[in-house]
């Protein structure tokens, strides 16, 4: 059964519409990317299936359930898990509390949330930053602290809008070895515009443009397809 699917799933902005009547179907622990140029609805998207904001028409299934009315907190406690363009790190507080505090009701409190935070950290190869404060971290080492922090939660759906968007190159290469590396029950929908991360991680890309639907492939079918070339064609 898949995990996530949606049923013309719409949004409007007034007469713009950022989704159109989107149907997608993903699979358990499937590594699925969302492409297409600035404005197809990326976002849009991921903010309906966080739950962020509500859509104009249409559904959303997760697990067999119609989650399409609940708010992200309800999402979050079922599953799905989100990392932002911006990330959201409390900055006064260490890398390690950051993790044990957004994995507190997952497991039950902070203080039951720590050793499992110091494991998730270890697991990350981030164990050097634990006792670092949030605020004195890198740009890409924030964008890595923010997945853990997603993943202490125990995901079964992990949203990731461009998570490589300001990396420099050794810190791409990292984030890209830890969503590489994340447990292959994990099911990734993945936003981004660096195309060499989408390739490298995807099983299944989805493109949309001006919120339409375009086309599904494998990275392979989509790297040639003539449909991609012309949704990208004349695009900022
Ligand atoms: P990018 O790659 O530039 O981040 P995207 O594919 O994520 O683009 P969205 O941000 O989802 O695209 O935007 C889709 C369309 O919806 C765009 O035309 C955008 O201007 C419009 N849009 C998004 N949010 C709003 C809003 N709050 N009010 C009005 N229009 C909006």
């Amino acid at each position: 059964m898949d995990i996530l699917i949606t049923e013309a799933l719409t949004r409007r902005y007034g007469s713009l519409v950022a989704v159109d009547r989107l149907d997608l179907r993903i699979a358990p622990g499937e590594r699925r990317a969302v492409i297409g140029p600035n404005g197809a609805g990326k976002t849009t998207l991921l903010d309906m299936l966080a739950g962020a904001i509500r859509p104009s028409g249409g559904r959303v299934r997760f697990d067999g359930r119609d989650i399409t009315g609940y708010g992200p907190a309800r999402r979050a406690r079922l599953g799905i898990g989100r990392i932002h363009q911006r990330p959201a790190a409390w900055a006064s507080l260490t890398t390690l509390d950051n993790v044990a505090v957004a994995g507190a009701r997952h497991r039950g409190g902070v203080r039951q949330s720590r050793r499992p935070a110091v494991e998730l950290l270890d697991r990350l190869g981030l164990a050097d930053l634990a006792g670092v404060e949030a605020g004195r971290l890198s740009h890409g080492q924030l964008r890595q602290l923010e997945i853990a922090m997603a993943l202490a939660g125990e995901p079964r759906l992990l949203l990731l809008d461009e998570p490589a968007a300001g990396l420099s190159p050794v810190e791409f290469e990292r984030l890209a070895e830890v969503l590489r590396d994340l447990p292959s029950e994990v099911t990734l929908l993945l936003v981004e515009h660096r195309l060499d991360l989408v390739y490298a991680l995807a099983d299944v890309v989805t493109v949309l443009r001006d919120g339409q639907y375009v086309v599904t492939g494998t990275p392979d079918e989509i790297r040639v397809s003539h449909a991609v070339r012309q949704a990208y064609s004349g695009a900022v």
